[in-house]
């Protein structure tokens, strides 16, 4: 005891460091490292102290083996020979006014201490939230209560992980974790969970507070960490969450087609668990899109070889749509369905270009290839929009999970359980909650900064 005293008070506290001083040795636990996206590439540390403190470190991206060699993830090292300078300004996970150069006099003399967390939280409150719209300098974390958690497809077929967070006082955020940071929050968080994220980026949608995941998002549901114990029973103490609807409804065949007889007013998205029995070839399967103009391409064959054409552009590339008719079937029944690129390529996790030039008959889109007939036979969750004038069209497609399963199961075949207005979630596919990129043609990308999603935005 006496002994960890010593070495603690020989050892300068992360929080005192200021930009421009003389380092002196300090004793963290390596936290996380990543490789910053930024106009410059850097390889990024945070540490974090006894005290609970963090500051963010710098290194070259060249010398990432270097570093890897003495510094491991989760380990506590003595530091020493690093500089003090300013924070970085672009997406930095920690508060601090200075940060640290590490080059190679930096020093890590490895240590035991468990008394250095192993997590660190720099939870925002709603009020500071709210200053932190659209500012890219620092990420934010937040913890809060679920009030709601579900799946939802925009507009360009994207499926989104949207879920809705109270504060102590219930006011609300909503998270927004884009495809490739949707398995952070599985459809097993339910309402009433205590849902803590960090590095999200902060921006407003109609009036309320969005949440957006970045590349460095991480979340813990139901945090047992020291660090999150005060919020966790605060959160804990609210009264119980109103039991909320946590995905767009979910219905049968029969139910779809009931509620197609009852002229609907407005288009409505649902979620169907069903499988393609037939696709429909002399409806084609796919089309292409002029990059320029987004209207049809035509094919032409010059000297052997097969191009697209637009009527009105030149230069263009073409853009291969699937779009693929077919009969849909569950326990209840079966109806016709147009399914959308996303839910084509989910299903299939091929892209339609490839789909086209490596697999089919590249001119005759009523020629199916054999490998889009894998997508038949399979049940899966159908995230579906039903038209005022009944056609159903598929926007994505996602896993049947136990426990969508047992909610479909428990209305048994018959029981509609269409009923119009109250708890259908408002239509999302035309009002995406947020306003979304342009759909790139690549689905498996990395995740675009806030500053590229941003750039899109503005372009949509
Ligand atoms: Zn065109």
């Amino acid at each position: 005891m006496l002994l960890t005293t010593t070495t603690q008070m020989a050892c300068q506290r992360v929080r005192d460091i200021e930009q421009h001083q003389i380092p002196q040795t300090i004793e963290i636990r390596v936290l996380r490292k990543w490789i910053s996206k930024g106009k410059k590439e850097e390889l990024c540390y945070q540490f974090i102290d006894t005290y609970g403190d963090c500051i963010e470190a710098t290194a070259e991206v060249k010398d990432i083996e270097y570093f890897d060699s003495i510094i491991q993830l989760q380990s506590c090292y003595k530091v020493s020979g690093y500089i003090c300078t300013s924070p970085r300004t672009y997406m930095a996970t920690v508060e601090h006014r200075a940060s640290l150069v590490i080059g190679r006099k930096a020093k890590f003399d490895p240590v035991t201490n468990s008394n250095i967390p192993t997590t660190y939280f720099n939870f925002a409150t709603y009020e500071s939230i709210k200053t932190r719209i659209k500012d890219t300098k620092l990420l934010t974390d937040y913890i809060g209560r679920v009030e709601k958690n579900y799946m939802q497809s925009t507009g360009t077929g994207k499926l989104l992980q949207k879920t809705l967070l109270q504060d102590e006082m219930e006011r609300k955020v909503e998270i927004t974790l884009w495809p490739d940071m949707r398995h952070l929050i599985g459809d097993d968080v339910i309402p009433g969970d205590i849902v803590a994220i960090t590095s999200t980026f902060v921006t407003e949608y109609n009036g309320l507070l969005q949440l957006e995941s970045t590349y460095l998002t991480t979340v813990a549901v139901n945090p047992d960490v020291l660090q999150t114990i005060e919020h966790v029973n605060r959160l804990k103490a609210l009264p119980a969450v109103q039991h909320t609807q946590t995905h767009d409804k979910i219905v049968t065949i029969m139910d779809l087609k009931q509620s197609s007889q009852q002229n609907i007013q407005s288009p409505k998205n649902f979620v169907c668990e069903a499988k393609i029995k037939e696709i429909h070839e002399d409806r084609g399967w796919y089309y292409v899109q002029c990059s320029k103009c987004s209207s049809k391409l035509y094919p032409q064959q010059g000297s052997g070889m097969w191009t697209f054409v637009c009527k009105d552009d030149d230069d263009i590339t073409p853009n291969f749509r699937y779009s693929v008719n077919a009969t849909i079937i569950d326990a209840t029944g079966s109806a016709d369905a147009v399914f959308f690129n996303e839910s084509m390529q989910e299903m299939l996790n091929i892209s339609c270009e490839d789909m086209v030039t490596k697999h089919a008959n590249a001119t005759d889109p009523k020629i199916v290839p054999q490998l889009l007939r894998s997508a038949i036979d399979t049940p899966r969750l159908l995230h579906l929009t039903l038209k005022n004038d009944g056609k159903i069209f598929v926007n994505n497609v996602s896993e049947v999970t136990s426990a969508t399963a047992t909610q479909s199961t428990t209305t048994g075949p018959g029981t509609s359980m269409f009923t119009p207005a109250t708890t259908v979630p408002k239509p999302s596919m035309f009002t995406p909650a947020t306003p979304l990129p342009k759909l790139s043609t690549s689905k498996r990308q990395a995740p675009a900064s806030p500053a590229e999603q941003n750039r899109k935005k503005k372009r949509a």
